[in-house]
């Protein structure tokens, strides 16, 4: 599938992730009211003009050792509800963002996947 940029320098690379944790939903009616896990995975979409010498937008390793250290550190094999108070697909999604928007240049969207069929995606606060 073609990708039509209007500088045709510009590019996005995308690195997925993945986390088991465990949560519940304390303003949802329902079952995920009650304690329980998921097996997450998400994406981290970057985007920028590709370095005429090194060829990369970015560096597939500075990626993952920032998201190591901002959001698997604190959600692998831990309790959503540490982190937030209503740990919802949408408010991790935009947690991650948070977490890594100071640290990643050119940070784009994040996707996340609480099921392999259910998805959010958060494009920032100026996103679309
Ligand atoms: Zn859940």
């Amino acid at each position: 599938m073609a990708i039509d940029y209007v500088d045709r320098r510009r590019m996005r690379l995308d690195v997925e992730f993945r986390f088991a944790a465990s949560h519940r939903l304390p303003r949802y009616d329902g079952p995920c009211s009650q304690l329980h896990g998921h097996n997450y995975t998400f994406f981290v979409g970057i985007e920028g003009d590709v370095d005429p010498r090194s060829g990369m937008i970015a560096d597939f390793g500075d990626i993952k050792r920032v998201v190591q250290d901002e959001v698997l550190v604190k959600t692998d094999h831990r309790h959503l509800n540490d982190v937030l108070e209503n740990p919802t697909a949408e408010h991790i999604a935009r947690w991650i963002w948070e977490a890594l928007a100071g640290r990643l240049p050119g940070l784009a969207e994040v996707r996340l996947y609480e099921m392999p069929d259910s998805c959010v995606t958060y494009r920032g606060p100026g996103g679309r």
